[in-house]
């Protein structure tokens, strides 16, 4: 992965000044990524480059990060710029990026003609998303999609830019853009997720990310659209990530004395510990934050996470520390890549499933295929459902009217709505139901959340069985 920034500023020779390395040597830096070298391929009076080559160790992703997956190997990070790159920008000017110069303080408060290419750039969004990016920082864009194949002009482009950005920027400033927007384009960030992140996008936002036209889009994307990491955000760092994220976690924001998702997981353990289950189906698991409620409860004997996202199912796996389990609770856990909306087998069988908060991630005209396949094929003999109740939503003050609580809801229901799909699932898959509401309800709109417990009306031939 390269990138170079290069200066016209006279003598261009100062950029080494601001990012304290010197242009006449070769500097190397040993990263828990890899390698990254720095070099300036042109130094003189009338323009400076300085290029970052960073080369990525497949086999340093996943040692001791996470359990070898043979898709940890096999994939484009080595060779794509990305949040791979950025990391290691922030790391090898780290100084430069606080806009810091013992030798030319005045220079690095000053804004100055830079350039910057990044040859190689994986952009979901292509061109025109990264100049709703750049653009509004000042940035001119240039740029094209590589192809596919350059032999094969008619397989088209792929996901990736030859992008030059250029502008009068602050050093310090162009630093923090890159690192920020370079995993935002990128939008497929390194499995594992540092805590702090919300506080490093902060810093290295800080003076232009909270003006940002797409900072809704920013924040989601540069947290990897990780609800694990929304949630780790509201329970540990919550202060922080509601100052930062008050756009796109309106929910978790709007409820500072007691996270809704907290709230949430004891109202399903609880009904789930009602229905005396001890085999148990977490389905549309993401990052594992029931699952992991569930182990440390040693009633619950079989735990099968279940999720049609990988990148999910990694964070979970991460959360979990699953390496790390003595064999004896390793075994009482599986986590499972699955598409709710077909038959799976291995799901068959289980005392009980839970759906948190994930219908609403289909579109409405998938939902009965997921009921075909949980009530009908899987057949828990109880399912726990929750769900937002939209008539709730007037009661956050920072959830534009109309809008869903996340962007990847593709509906949110009543609590009449709720009621009626319920009693159609119910009856169609010999089920009774139970509906609850979930946090504090309020007189006219009722309660955030809406659970509903269905227990299965136990068949002639399934009580003979
Ligand atoms: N239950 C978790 C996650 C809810 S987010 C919690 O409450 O914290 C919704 C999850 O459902 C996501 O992880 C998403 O990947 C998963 N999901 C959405 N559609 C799915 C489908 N068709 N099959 C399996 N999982 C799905």
């Amino acid at each position: 992965m390269l990138l170079t920034l290069s200066t016209t500023h006279r003598p261009a020779t100062d950029l080494g000044y601001l990012l304290v390395k010197h242009p006449e040597r070769v500097h190397t830096f040993d990263l828990s990524t890899g390698t990254a070298t720095v070099l300036y391929p042109q130094a003189d009076e009338q323009r400076c480059t300085m290029a970052l080559l960073l080369e990525v160790d497949p086999r340093r992703l996943v040692d001791g990060k996470a359990e070898g997956q043979l898709n940890q190997y096999v994939n484009d990070r080595p060779y794509a710029a990305s949040s791979l790159l950025a990391a290691a920008l922030n790391r090898v000017f780290r100084t430069a990026a606080r806009g810091v110069s013992k030798d030319r303080p005045e220079l690095a408060a000053t804004a100055i003609p830079l350039e910057v290419r990044v040859p190689v750039l994986r952009a979901k969004g292509g061109l025109a998303l990264a100049e709703r990016l750049f653009t509004p920082l000042g940035w001119t864009l240039a740029g094209s999609a590589l192809p596919l194949d350059e032999a094969r002009p008619e397989w088209g482009d792929s996901r990736y830019l030859d992008l030059t950005l250029s502008g009068q920027v602050r050093l310090a400033d162009a630093l923090n853009h890159l690192y920020v927007l370079l995993p935002v384009l990128d939008d497929a960030k390194h499995y594992w997720v540092a805590p702090d992140e919300i506080e490093k996008l902060l810093r290295a936002g800080e003076g232009w990310l909270s003006a940002h036209p797409e900072r809704p889009l920013i924040i989601r994307r540069y947290l990897a659209h990780s609800r694990a990491l929304a949630e780790r955000a509201d329970e540990q760092l919550a202060p922080l990530a509601e100052a930062a994220a008050d756009d796109s976690v309106a929910e978790h924001a709007a409820e500072k004395p007691k996270p809704l998702n907290l709230v949430r997981r004891a109202a399903v353990l609880a009904a789930l510990a009602e229905t005396g289950a001890a085999r148990v189906l977490d389905l549309g698991c993401g990052g594992g934050a029931l699952l992991g409620d569930l182990m440390k409860d040693q009633r619950y004997t079989e735990i099968v996470g279940a999720d049609v996202s990988p990148r999910a199912l990694e964070l979970a796996e991460r959360r979990l520390r699953l390496h790390r389990l003595p064999d004896r609770q390793r075994a009482r856990i599986s986590l499972v890549q699955s598409a709710l909306t077909y038959v799976d087998e291995r799901l068959r069988g289980y005392d009980a499933a839970v759906l948190m908060e994930v219908i609403e991630h289909l579109d409405l005209p998938r939902l009965p295929a997921l009921c075909a396949a949980v009530f009908g094929d899987a057949r828990p003999g109880a399912v726990i459902v929750t769900t937002p109740n939209v008539e709730y939503n007037v009661r956050y003050e920072h959830l534009p009217e109309g809008e869903h609580r996340h962007d990847d809801h593709r509906f949110e229901w009543t609590r009449a709505e709720f009621a009626r799909w319920c009693d159609e699932v119910a009856a169609e898959y010999g089920y009774t139901v139970a509906l609850r509401g979930v946090g504090d309800p309020d007189p006219e709109v009722g309660t955030p959340t809406q659970l509903a417990l269905f227990t299965k009306a136990t068949t002639a031939t399934e009580a003979a069985a």
